[in-house]
């Protein structure tokens, strides 16, 4: 049986550096992993009590629903109880360690969320980086102190207690699906009466009970809370703001219709779409997505944080100024993200040990600049900055620099679901994928 090599042995040549990881996600151990294999000094920060992220279902919701209030108590996860992944276990995996040769229980293709955080306990264990974790340790702070050798101050928090570190490279992993995006820019939406919530609040069908429920967005979540809510709610009326939504009742389902954006919303709370239809909802269910979200971070202006644009990032990784030292795993949206986060981390990793060099910063520059204007002329907002589904290059890419290939099939099956997906047939994935590739 093959078995991956848990450690990697520092060379003569190699350059050990001290380097923060923030939050332990997926994004966090591969990059904890890949660090420690090029043999740096790795400490892993994770304000919760445990390992995975997104992948840890928590029952509790916040106070408020549309996640507006700075001052709520912020839940991490946005899983929904019965959620599945909406990608097949074979796209769920690490290269060398493979979610497609385990199962914990539940053997299906897309399994539920509690076969991928075991999947990631163990994928820790074996590595041995659960003993870099400083779990219920929150990073405040993450400063530069010394801009011409490049260093950070780290500050944290452990049961009240605060500590100040300095590291020599950072790799911030908190996840960005935790702070809600509701779509406010519809007329009357703001000052709507009834009930609105945010899809990282939903946890179980039973408050749509009966309910008249509008949904807005048109990605997974929407899809599949769709569906989900249907079968208790008396009427679901989904919208999308695309061009390509074909107006219409879905099929096989006697209770939700595909609307095109919402117009308006009258004063007398009737909701209008664009395609002339009215309806008196009971509740708004905003599945619109989330903005980035890196508090902690203080560079003096050198990267920003706009609402779902962090930059400038070279690759989506390295802000050009303060590269290797800074960077990002997992900003990735809608995309391959077990394949990418490990390039990434390699590729981090790598560059940090010297064995891998950048453009050089002006070079760098250039590249976003062109990055940026592509999105521009293509008509995509500054949103779609990290959006993958028009970017299926990046991780042969990642790979061409590292000297590696990536298997093919992998880019065909994950190019077959977002067809699936564009093409409306996104219910009927699991069956469609099996047919195809033959599983
Ligand atoms: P996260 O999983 O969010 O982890 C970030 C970690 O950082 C957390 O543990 C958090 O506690 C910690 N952290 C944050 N801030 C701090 C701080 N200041 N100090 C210390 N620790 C901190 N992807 C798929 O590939 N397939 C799917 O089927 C799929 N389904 C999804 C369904 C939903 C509803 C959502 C929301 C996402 C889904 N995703 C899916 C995407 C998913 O987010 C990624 O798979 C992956 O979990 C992202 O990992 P991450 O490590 O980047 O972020």
């Amino acid at each position: 049986m093959f078995l991956p090599e848990k450690r990697g042995k520092l060379s003569a040549m190699a350059t050990s550096l001290k380097v923060a990881v923030i939050g332990a996600g997926v994004s966090g151990i591969i990059a904890a992993r890949e660090l420690q294999r090029e043999s740096h000094q790795v400490v892993v920060f994770e304000k919760s009590h445990r390992l995975g992220g997104t992948w840890v279902y928590d029952p509790r919701f916040e106070s408020d629903l549309l996640g507006l209030d700075p001052n709520r108590e912020i839940i991490h996860g946005s899983l929904y109880k019965s959620l599945r992944t909406n990608l097949p276990r074979q796209l769920m995996s690490f290269t060398d360690f493979k979610l497609s040769d385990k199962t914990y229980g539940d053997e299906r293709l897309f399994p539920g969320h509690e076969e991928v955080l075991k999947f990631l306990e163990e994928f820790a264990g074996y590595f041995e980086l659960t003993e870099l974790i400083r779990f219920n340790t929150v990073v405040t702070r993450v400063e530069l102190v010394d801009s011409e050798i490049i260093e950070f101050e780290v500050e944290s928090k452990t049961n009240g207690v605060n500590t100040v570190e300095v590291f020599d490279a950072v790799v911030i992993c908190n996840g960005h699906n935790s702070e809600p995006r509701p779509a406010f820019d519809i007329p009357g939406i703001e000052t709507w009466s009834k009930k609105q919530m945010h899809s990282h609040n939903y946890r179980v069908p039973e408050p749509f009970r009966d309910q008249i429920v509008v949904v807005i967005g048109n990605g997974p979540s929407a899809l599949d809370l769709s569906r989900e809510i249907a079968t208790v709610a008396k009427e679901v009326h989904m919208s999308s703001r695309s061009p390509h939504v074909k107006v219409s009742k879905l099929e096989k389902f006697s209770n939700i219709w595909q609307h095109a954006k919402i117009d308006c919303i009258n004063q007398d709370g009737i909701i209008t779409f664009e395609d002339g239809l009215s309806i008196d909802a009971h509740i708004i269910f905003h599945c619109t997505g989330y903005k980035c979200h890196v508090p902690f971070l203080k560079t003096n202006g050198i990267v920003s944080v706009q609402e779902k644009r962090i930059g400038p990032l070279y690759k989506h990784a390295f802000p050009p100024q303060l590269a290797p030292r800074l960077s990002f795993v997992g900003l990735p949206e809608r995309s391959l993200t077990f394949l990418i986060v490990e390039c990434q981390s390699k590729w981090i990793a790598k560059t940090l040990s010297m064995k891998i060099s950048l453009p050089s910063k002006d070079q760098m520059l250039r590249d976003i600049e062109e990055h940026h204007g592509d999105i521009e002329d293509d008509g995509f907002p500054k949103a779609y900055t990290h959006f993958f589904e028009i970017e299926n290059d990046y991780i042969d890419w990642i790979s061409a620099q590292l000297g590696t290939n990536v298997e093919k099939k992998f880019a065909e099956m994950f190019k077959y679901i977002i067809y699936c997906a564009m093409s409306g047939n996104y219910y009927d994935t699991m069956d469609l994928f099996k047919k195809k590739f033959g599983i």
